[in-house]
């Protein structure tokens, strides 16, 4: 069931990329594994996902020492500062950074290491303050201040747009991010590139691809509903 439900999803992913006159292999999928056992990540892995994704530390630690290396692990929750020791060598990209105060913590631990940390930088574009993620209008000047961390590597934005029940009504912000990626690049900030949009989810990835995600972030759609 894991399986081929996760091999439709390569299915669709590569469908829209050739819709979009995309190359579906400049498409990461991501598969979220929230509240799901190690034994269903396992299903998942053997029937070839490389990328998995987790939003909670406490959750992730003792899957990520289940699974180890047999996977690559993105970090997609908020991130506390107070909680970026775990995540520093654990996993390969943090796509949630919107403060420079996580940046400063996560650069700390780098430096220590002597390793390097690929981030994305979230960006709320529904305004709400209540919501994770930097306002658009301040997004280069975060940009700007990350540039100076020489450990910390920026590789593109991640964004969650409201949760619509109709998978176009997605699209605006997505479309809207694609924008933001365009401004900042002629921006030219140092030690910062913007290859990677971490957009769209089981609902809405098609649409999300058709407006340049380069990942999709998919759980429901492999694993069923969460409890
Ligand atoms: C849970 C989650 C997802 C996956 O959502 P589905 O609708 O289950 O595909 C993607 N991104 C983030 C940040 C999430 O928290």
């Amino acid at each position: 069931m894991i399986a081929e439900n996760y091999r439709k999803v390569l299915e669709r992913i590569r469908s829209a990329a050739l819709r979009a006159g995309r190359d579906p292999e400049s498409i990461k999928l991501v598969v979220v594994t929230k509240t799901w056992p190690v034994e269903k990540i396992i299903e998942v892995i053997e029937a070839g996902a490389r990328i998995l994704g987790e939003n909670y530390v406490q959750e992730a630690l003792p899957k990520i020492e289940a699974i180890g290396d047999k996977a690559e692990w993105h970090f997609i929750g908020h991130l506390q500062s107070n909680k970026a020791k775990f995540v520093v060598n654990r996993f390969r990209m943090i796509e949630s950074v919107d403060s420079i105060s996580l940046v400063k913590e996560l650069s700390k631990l780098a430096e220590k290491d002597n390793t390097q940390v690929d981030v994305l930088v979230e960006v709320n574009l529904e305004g709400e303050e209540t919501k994770s993620g930097v306002m658009p209008e301040k997004l280069s000047e975060l940009l700007r201040e990350i540039s100076c961390y020489e450990r910390i590597k920026v590789k593109g934005l991640m964004t969650i747009p409201p949760l619509f029940s109709i998978p176009e009504d997605s699209r605006p912000y997505f479309r809207r991010l694609s924008g933001l990626r365009e401004d900042i690049l002629n921006l030219n900030i140092p030690n910062i590139s913007l290859d990677h949009l971490s957009m769209g989810m089981s609902n809405d990835f098609e649409v999300a691809i058709e407006e340049g995600a380069t990942i999709v972030r998919v759980g429901t759609a492999i694993f069923g509903e969460r409890k």
